[in-house]
This record gives structure tokens, C-alpha cells and sequence, in this order.
């Protein structure tokens, strides 16, 4: 009798066990249909059993397996590390096997029809029968085709395509003449239009390159423009010259397109390939398959990239490692740079952790000497030199409509040299809050504990957090009073307020409301490269890894609401958010300046700042953090509840507490449930129970004991629950 065991997508903490004759070992790693109850699923084979498990005390016998319908052989079985990296992920953040699965398998693998997989670029090399065709040929285009291939050995498909028609290429395969390669030829990589690298870079590569074909983790800190992807595009190129491939991980390649552009630009002998949510699925699987049979040899991608399976891996890069959006916040919890850093021991090849300012946690490794910190502290462009930071003390000047007299100077001078300039919002919409000074209405969402924000161009009313929307009212809703009023500032009021102030200026305004398909993004940020813009006014958007060599004045207005926050993190993110965006100052030959307007100029991250000091922000911060005992002074999983009602939800924390493990609860500290900070979502009511730890293996070790117990609770209905290991968000 066989029996395959089978990991469902489903919130259970268990695999199902099914009849399957015909299974054998090679099977573990497929999709495989199965009966659940009245339907259908499609779940993943995690293992092959000759005989069935020894029966349970208090089972019947003999126990009734349900055969399986189909197992899908037409695709290759995953591979065994791939199953230990997503059975890893699963004990390590706690999650269901089959859950876990389906968060890192694409779903057109699991749920597509059984059809197999092609590469799409595959090298094609003259056949020996086509080397015998060529005399006979007539048709000349065909010899042609054929002739090239003789002559310069063989050529990927997308090359080919530049310079011969489709058909063309259809016949010489189906013919047999040309023949797809199982394996790249060896051939060093073209790298065309490569800067010289720099005495930093150089060293830091010197670093890098001793250690392929090791585990080792690197924590590369270099200040903006000091030419890091040079280093991380330099690395690679000797890695895939070794026939090795390279997975290389970015926050946010939606934001970013000139950065595949110049890796594919850098690296045109190689296949790339692109993973990231806003991909077509179909795409999705072919890019996965195409890493895992060795046909891509780049790998770029956002953090779900991360479960993609490789042939012959040697380099993981993880650049702007201390971005937030390597982490999961949905569904199953996990942070892709550390599963990264995992990944990378489990194979046995280097990872480069790349930031000007890395993440605290990260950081800390290095120090301790778990993370090689390698650093680079000059601008790789030698007459670029850092901005000059200055800070507009709100307490000493009006702001009646955000922007200071002091900014407004500076733009002016900007203005009248012909330089651009760039001032950074972090809301968007008009105002975020339409308040009524007279009974103290302020735009609530009906669905969340947070405000309405108003954008005046549409004539809405918009919660930002569950996209409720509504016109805007003309009377006060509660007290019917006329006079109802915008307050504060949105970035579509600041660019309002500029084209008053400066009406022959070419304003551009840079959000998610202006800019919401990557097309428009793409075209805005040439606008700006061209020199059409005089002034361009943004979120964070603007942040995230561009150049704008004519910018010359960056203005934040908005940097106060991070440094008092009762988020222990707020400080970090903003001092690498503010950094991030001075960066985009003076790139080029122009020097730049950043003015911060603040009411706290006093405050410490501000001085660690007007220094460029990373690195003393960074033991200023964990040295409180340890006081505290903060991470990564401590470790730490919060449950969350979300109900139709805050009592249910508390509720539900009470009885997972009452059923904690106690012979463990000394060794960590279980704080009471409590609501979550924005305790309306959606509609939802949410509580959080926090547990926190000195040591990780105490947590997990709790976290094993406590959980079966957790999912014995008997739920109230419209109750979910959710784990969160290594909470990014308190
Ligand atoms: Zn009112
Ligand atoms: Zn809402």
C-alpha cells in the first residue's frame, strides 16, 4: 500500500495522509488533487509512505484512506531544498505547512492545468543535422539563420529574434537544425558600459569575491552614492561567469524601473528574470521555472522572490535591506531577508545585506560579529559630496500653510537659478482631516479608527486604510454647521500652496493618486530627469532609489509625528526615510541642500543626522532599545485577533491565555491583551496578546507548547486569529 501525505492549503496545523498506488518517492515535491470532504483540493506531496503510521491510541482500525484523483507529473517536482526552506518557514513562524506552501508556490503551479513548462530564452545551438542541411538549403534566409549559428556557436532565442523573423526560428527547431541547450555554454558575461570602479568598491569586492562558494553573510553599509549596485552588479558578473546564478532581492521593483533596465542592459548574454506580485501569474510560473531548471541565471525580485527554487545558486544580494516591505503583512507573516540569510547557509553561498542605513536588527549582528560589516563611506562620483542639512525651527516661525518663510526663500532662489527641487510630504490627499470647529467633528471613517481624508480634486472624502469613500459634505454631518474646514496638509494642498506662491513655476505632484500605474511613474520621473519640473512634491514614493541629478533643495515637511510615536521603531524608519531622501540631493556637480522643518530641533536623531552619522544614530538608538529591552534586545511573537466586535476579540485573548503553558511563563514575559493601536480596520475589531523573551529558542520553544492550544479555542463566529513572529508593527 502506498500513501502520499499531503500539505493543504488550510488554517490547520497538520498534513492529510491519502491513498495513492501508483506514488513513489519521486513524487514528494508534486501537486497532487485530492477529496476534502465535499470538494476538491489541490495540495503539495511532502512525503511517500509504504506502509500506513502506527495507529493512534483511541483510533479505529483499520482507518479508510481516500485515494488521490491526479498527481500532476507534468512539471518537475520541487526540489528537496526547496521543501526544506518552506518547511523551515513554516516551524519558524509557526504557520500550517499547506498554508506556508501556498504563500511560496505561484498559483497557477498549484491550481493550472497540467501542462509542462518550456524556457522562453533557451540557447539554441547548430544541430548536427542542420550542419549537414546548410549546402542543400534554397531558402536563403533559413541558411542565413543557419550560417550565423556556425559561425558565432550558439545564441539565446531573444537575440536571435532581433535579427530573424518568429517563423523563421519555428521552422529550424521544429526541423530538428537548431537545438536548445540543457545547459548555458561557458562564456564570461558581457558587461557593457561598466563605470571603473573605485578604491572602496574595489576592496569591498576584494571581500566578497574570497568568500564565494561559502556561507558567509555580508552587511554592506555605504552612504548614498557610494556606488553599492556597482559592487552588488560587479559580484555577479564573477558568479555567473562561474555558471552560478544570482538572486537578487529589492523592496519594490515597480518603483524602480530603471534598475531592471540596467541589469538587463549590464548582463545581456543572461536571462533575467523579473518576479513580483503585480506580474502576470502565467509569467509568475515561468520565471519560477525557468530559476529552478537553471534557464535564468538572474533572479530579480521583491520578497516573495525569496521562495524561488535554483539550480545552481552562488550570490544573494538583498539591497535596502532595511526596508520594511521585506515583510510579509498579510496572511502569513515572514520577513524575506531573513528567510534570505537562511537560504543562504542552507546553500552554502554568501549573502550581501546592502543599505546606507541598515536596519537596527542587522546592524547589531555585525557588531556582534555574526554579520561581516563591510563599509563604504565615499560618494563614488568624486566631485559629488553630501547635501548640507539644515533645520527651520517651527517655533520660532508662522507655517500658516506648512510651508516656512525660510522654505519659501529657498525654493524662490532655486527657482530664479533654474534648479529643481523637491519637498517631501508623507501624506497624500488634500487635508487629512475636514474638521468642524464648532462641535469637534473631524471626518471619521465609519469602518476604522482613523479620518477621512479629503481630496478636494475629486470631490471625496477617502479612508486611506479600507478605501471607504464618500462626497464631501457641505454642512457639518453632526452639527449642520456651514463652516467646516480642511486641516493640515496633504501634498495635494502643498502643491496648491506653491502654485500661488510661485505662479510661473512648473509644479509636479508625485503620489499614489497621481501616479498609480507604473507607466505613469516611469513617465514622471523622466519629466523630472528632462528638467520639466521646477518644484515636484511627494511621498515617500520619491524616496526609494532614483537619482534626480538636478535637484539641488529638498524640503521635509513633515518629520515630527515620527519622533515621539508610541511605535519603538518610528525613530529608525524616519532617520533612514530622511537620509534616504537628502540622497537625492546633489548627486551630480551641484551641491545640495536639505532643510527639515521641525519643532523639536533639538532633538538627537537630528544632530546624528546634520553629521551624516549613521552610525551614531545607531548606538544612541540601540542603547535605549536595550534599556527597554526592545529587539534586538529581545524577541518577540503578538497574537492578533480580529472580530465583528472588540468584547469577542478580547474575549478570545482571554481563553488563549488561560490556556498558556506554565511551566514556561517564567522565562518570558506575556503582556495582557490589549486593543490594537488603530483598533478599527475595515470594519473588524482587533486585540493583541504581546509575548516577549530574552532568548529566541525560549520563544519558539513557548510558542510550540502554547499554539495547539491556541487552535482548541473554540472561536465565536466571524473570529480569526493570525501569529506574528518577529512583529515588524506593535
Ligand atoms: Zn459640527
Ligand atoms: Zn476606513
Amino acid at each position: 500500500m502506498s500513501l502520499v501525505r499531503v500539505a493543504l492549503p488550510l488554517p490547520l496545523p497538520r498534513l492529510f495522509d491519502y491513498e495513492a498506488l501508483d506514488a513513489c518517492e519521486g513524487d514528494v515535491g508534486r501537486c497532487v488533487r485530492v477529496p476534502f470532504g465535499n470538494t476538491e483540493k489541490t495540495g503539495l506531496i511532502v512525503d511517500c509512505l509504504s506502509e500506513p503510521p502506527p495507529i493512534q491510541e483511541g483510533e479505529k482500525t483499520p482507518f479508510e484512506y481516500k485515494p488521490v484523483l491526479s498527481i500532476d507529473r507534468s512539471k518537475p517536482p520541487l526540489p528537496a531544498d526547496w521543501l526544506a526552506l518552506v518547511g523551515f518557514a513554516a516551524r519558524y513562524y509557526h504557520a500550517p505547512l499547506g498554508q506556508m506552501v501556498a504563500v511560496a508556490l505561484p498559483s497557477v503551479w498549484r491550481e493550472g492545468e497540467a501542462t509542462a513548462l518550456l524556457p522562453s530564452n533557451p540557447w539554441l545551438a547548430l544541430s548536427p543535422e542542420g550542419e549537414e542541411a546548410i549546402g542543400d538549403l534554397r531558402k536563403k534566409a533559413l541558411r542565413a539563420l543557419l550560417e550565423t549559428l556556425r559561425e558565432t556557436g550558439p545564441q539565446r532565442l531573444e537575440h536571435l529574434r532581433a535579427s530573424f523573423p518568429q517563423a523563421l526560428l519555428r521552422e529550424a527547431q521544429t526541423t530538428g537544425w537548431l537545438k536548445p541547450l540543457e545547459n548555458a555554454p561557458e562564456r564570461s558575461s558581457l558587461s557593457a558600459l561598466a563605470p571603473e570602479p573605485v578604491a572602496e568598491q574595489i576592496a569591498v569586492l576584494a571581500q566578497l569575491r574570497a568568500h564565494l562558494g561559502k556561507f558567509r553573510s555580508f552587511l554592506l553599509h555605504g552612504i548614498t552614492g557610494s556606488g553599492k549596485t556597482e559592487v552588488y552588479l560587479r559580484c555577479a558578473q564573477t558568479v555567473l561567469a562561474q555558471g552560478r546564478q544570482v538572486l537578487f532581492l529589492v523592496p519594490e521593483i515597480g518603483l524602480t524601473p530603471q534598475f531592471e533596465a540596467r541589469v538587463r542592459a549590464r548582463f545581456p548574454d543572461n536571462h533575467v528574470v523579473c518576479l513580483h506580485s503585480k506580474i502576470a501569474p502565467k509569467r509568475r510560473v515561468q520565471g519560477f521555472f525557468e530559476a529552478m531548471s537553471g534557464h535564468a541565471e538572474l533572479i530579480l525580485g521583491t520578497r516573495l522572490s525569496i521562495f524561488t527554487p535554483l539550480k545552481a545558486p552562488g550570490l544573494i544580494v538583498v539591497d535596502e535591506e532595511h526596508d520594511p516591505s521585506y515583510r510579509q503583512h498579510e496572511g502569513i507573516r515572514y520577513s524575506a531577508r531573513d528567510l534570505a540569510v537562511w537560504r543562504a547557509r542552507q546553500w552554502q553561498i554568501p549573502i550581501v545585506l546592502g543599505s546606507a542605513t541598515p536596519s537596527l536588527e542587522s546592524w547589531n549582528h555585525a557588531h556582534k560579529g555574526h554579520y561581516h560589516l563591510l563599509q563604504m563611506h565615499r560618494r563614488a562620483h568624486a566631485k559629488a559630496v553630501l547635501p548640507r542639512i539644515h533645520l527651520i525651527d517651527l517655533t520660532q516661525q508662522k507655517v500658516p500653510e506648512g510651508l516656512s518663510p525660510s522654505l519659501l526663500r529657498a525654493l524662490e532662489h532655486r527657482l530664479l537659478r533654474g534648479e529643481q527641487s523637491l519637498l517631501f510630504l508623507n501624506r497624500r490627499g488634500y487635508a487629512p482631516v475636514l474638521s468642524c470647529p464648532s462641535c469637534g467633528w473631524a471626518s471619521p471613517c465609519p469602518h476604522c479608527s482613523a479620518h477621512q481624508v479629503l481630496h478636494r480634486a475629486d470631490g471625496r472624502l477617502r479612508c486611506h486604510h479600507c478605501g471607504t469613500q464618500a462626497p464631501i459634505p457641505r454642512v457639518c454631518p453632526s452639527c449642520g454647521n456651514s463652516d467646516i474646514l480642511p486641516w493640515g496638509q496633504g501634498t495635494q494642498r502643498v502643491e496648491e500652496t506653491l502654485a500661488r506662491h510661485f505662479p510661473q513655476a512648473r509644479i509636479l505632484r508625485l503620489d499614489r493618486d497621481s501616479a498609480h500605474t507604473q507607466g505613469q511613474w516611469a513617465r514622471f520621473l523622466d519629466m523630472i530627469a528632462q528638467g520639466q519640473a521646477d518644484m515636484v512634491v511627494g511621498t515617500q514614493m520619491l524616496a526609494k532609489g532614483h537619482d534626480f541629478p538636478k535637484v539641488t533643495l529638498v524640503g521635509v515637511l513633515d518629520a515630527d509625528s515620527a519622533l515621539f510615536s508610541s511605535d519603538f521603531r518610528a525613530p529608525e524608519r524616519l532617520f533612514s526615510q530622511l537620509m534616504q531622501v537628502g540622497g537625492r540631493a546633489g548627486r551630480a556637480e551641484h551641491p545640495g541642500e536639505v532643510l527639515i522643518q521641525t519643532r523639536h530641533p533639538a532633538h538627537p536623531l537630528f544632530a546624528c543626522l546634520q553629521k551624516h552619522d549613521y552610525a551614531g544614530f545607531a548606538a544612541l538608538t540601540l542603547k535605549e532599545r536595550e534599556m527597554a529591552l526592545f529587539p534586538p534586545f529581545s524577541f518577540q511573537a503578538l497574537l492578533c485577533v480580529q472580530a465583528p466586535a472588540i468584547e469577542t476579540a478580547m474575549a478570545f485573548l482571554e481563553k488563549a491565555m488561560a490556556c498558556l503553558p506554565h511551566a514556561q511563563v517564567t522565562a518570558l514575559r506575556v503582556y495582557d491583551p490589549v486593543p490594537m493601536r488603530m483598533m478599527r480596520l475595515a470594519g473588524r475589531e482587533r486585540a493583541q496578546l504581546l509575548i516577549e523573551s530574552d532568548t529566541r529558542a525560549a520563544l519558539h520553544r513557548f510558542l510550540l507548547e502554547w499554539l495547539p492550544g491556541v487552535y482548541a479555542v473554540r472561536r465565536d463566529t466571524g473570529v480569526s486569529w493570525h501569529l506574528d513572529v518577529d512583529p515588524l508593527d506593535l
